[in-house]
């Protein structure tokens, strides 16, 4: 039964194979170019934003719809939960998105130093379990390793309605001598931090269970 699932949603994947990157270790140093390539702009390099966890893509989506000039790349590592992204984006006849359907680990594997301006994380799985800490998108070396990627001016936006994830988030951001922009435990009552926000399914989910959702922009120190 197994095999069968899995066969089916291969036979899926291919009327995507156009914006799905099988290894992204050897696009490491390229992204923007293969994402100006493929959104036919000429000469000019977009910024690249990364969102580690798409789920169902209804953040990127509608991100990457009301930036057009910008590229992003979607990584998840359920396979069939993303393929219901890859088809949000054709339906809106995306140009701009790229899938990585893997679990993201060191991302400067994947990445350059520099190549990517900014970072989501979104409602990542908050993995409760002590021992499990570092596997939590927040583990301060991730963090790190976020930051290893980006520019000088790169920022990694994180969400959650989880307070435990949150405030242990808060934690290592500390350890990994980061600083800590903005912060709010109550997005959707702050009409000024949530003008722009755009809702992802799991936020619309447990905002409507009557959960606060929690939000920091973390960037790097300068000294
Ligand atoms: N961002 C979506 C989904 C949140 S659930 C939303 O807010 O609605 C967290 C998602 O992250 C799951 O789909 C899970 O498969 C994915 N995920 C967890 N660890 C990951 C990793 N290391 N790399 C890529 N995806 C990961």
């Amino acid at each position: 039964m197994r095999q069968r699932k899995l066969r089916n949603l291969d036979q899926k994947y291919e009327a995507y194979e156009d914006l799905i990157i099988d290894k992204p270790d050897e696009t490491r140093g390229h992204w923007a170019e293969l994402a100006a390539e493929r959104m036919g702009c000429k000469g000019k390099i977009p910024p690249l934003y990364v969102e580690i966890g798409c789920g169902k893509g209804k953040f990127i989506s509608e991100l990457a719809e009301k930036e057009k000039d910008h590229c992003f790349v979607a990584i998840e590592g359920n396979k069939s939960v993303m393929l219901r992204a890859m088809q949000k984006i054709r339906a809106k006849g995306l140009k701009n998105v790229l899938f990585v359907p893997e679990l993201a680990g060191d991302l400067s594997e994947w990445f350059a130093k520099g190549e990517v301006t900014g970072i989501y994380l979104n409602f990542s799985d908050p993995l409760p379990k002590n021992y499990w800490y570092k596997r939590r998108l927040t583990y301060r070396y991730r963090l790190k390793s976020y930051f290893e990627v980006m520019g000088e001016d790169g920022r990694l936006v994180f969400k959650t309605d989880n307070t435990d994830l949150f405030n242990w988030s808060v934690l290592e951001t500390v350890a990994a001598d980061l600083v800590i922009e903005e912060l709010t435990r109550d997005l959707h009552a702050d009409p000024e931090l949530s003008k722009d926000n755009i809702e992802t399914e799991y936020e619309a989910k447990y905002s409507k269970l009557g959960q606060t959702i929690k939000r920091m922009i973390i960037k790097r120190r300068v000294s």
